[in-house]
This record gives structure tokens, C-alpha cells and sequence, in this order.
């Protein structure tokens, strides 16, 4: 009988933190609401931008489900259903979830406004 290489752990979501695409700041903040925008401000720079994501594949592993991001806090929306429900999964850079639909996704940046 083969031995499990590893566990059939599930993943652990943490929220989005993202820095300016121009001064490298983390102190970012989601300045709008999903029934607007994405816009995102940079408390450093002042720079503005938008979150997007892209479909990357799909997550088969199981997953807790976080709260939802505090206000204020980086938001992007899933590039396959549209709810502003993605996180960042721990332990996998540059690798994304969306809560409701399971998707995997990247995350980029988009309408980069220096101040
Ligand atoms: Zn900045
Ligand atoms: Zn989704």
C-alpha cells in the first residue's frame, strides 16, 4: 500500500495585501465599493490604481472560508463570477482564490495613476 506523500491539508486563506505598483508601499487602501469600482489608493504616493484578477485554474483542495476583508482593506474582484471575495492563499505566492466559486487566480494591477 502506497503511503500518503502528504496530507490532504487544506489551504489557508489570509486576506489580500498588496503594494503600490509605484513607490512599493503597503499602506494601500480600497478607496471605493464593489458596486463601483476597484479603485485603490496609495496612502505614501497617492498613486491610484485598480486590483483585477485572471482565471489561473481551478482550486480542488478544500479551504476555510475567511470574513470578509475589513473596509478599507485590498479588494479585487474573482474574474469569473465578480465577487469581490478573492484571497491570497498562504504559502503559495502570487497565487489566489475566489471564496465563492473556487476559482484560482491572479492577481494585477490596472489603471496605475501616479499622483
Ligand atoms: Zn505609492
Ligand atoms: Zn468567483
Amino acid at each position: 500500500m502506497a503511503a500518503l506523500g502528504h496530507s490532504l491539508g487544506s489551504m489557508t486563506l489570509k486576506p489580500i495585501s498588496v503594494a503600490c505598483p509605484q513607490c512599493s508601499s503597503t499602506e494601500v487602501y480600497y478607496s471605493c465599493n464593489p458596486s463601483c469600482c476597484y479603485n485603490h489608493v496609495c496612502n505614501k504616493c497617492y498613486t491610484t490604481f485598480e486590483l483585477e484578477t485572471a482565471r489561473a485554474g481551478e482550486v480542488t483542495e478544500d479551504f476555510a472560508v475567511p470574513p470578509d476583508p475589513e473596509s478599507g482593506a485590498p479588494t479585487a474582484p474573482c474574474a469569473r463570477c465578480q465577487e469581490p471575495r478573492v484571497f491570497a492563499i498562504e504559502a503559495q505566492e502570487s497565487r489566489y482564490v475566489c471564496a465563492a466559486c473556487k476559482a484560482l487566480l491572479t492577481l494585477e494591477f490596472t489603471e496605475i495613476a501616479p499622483a
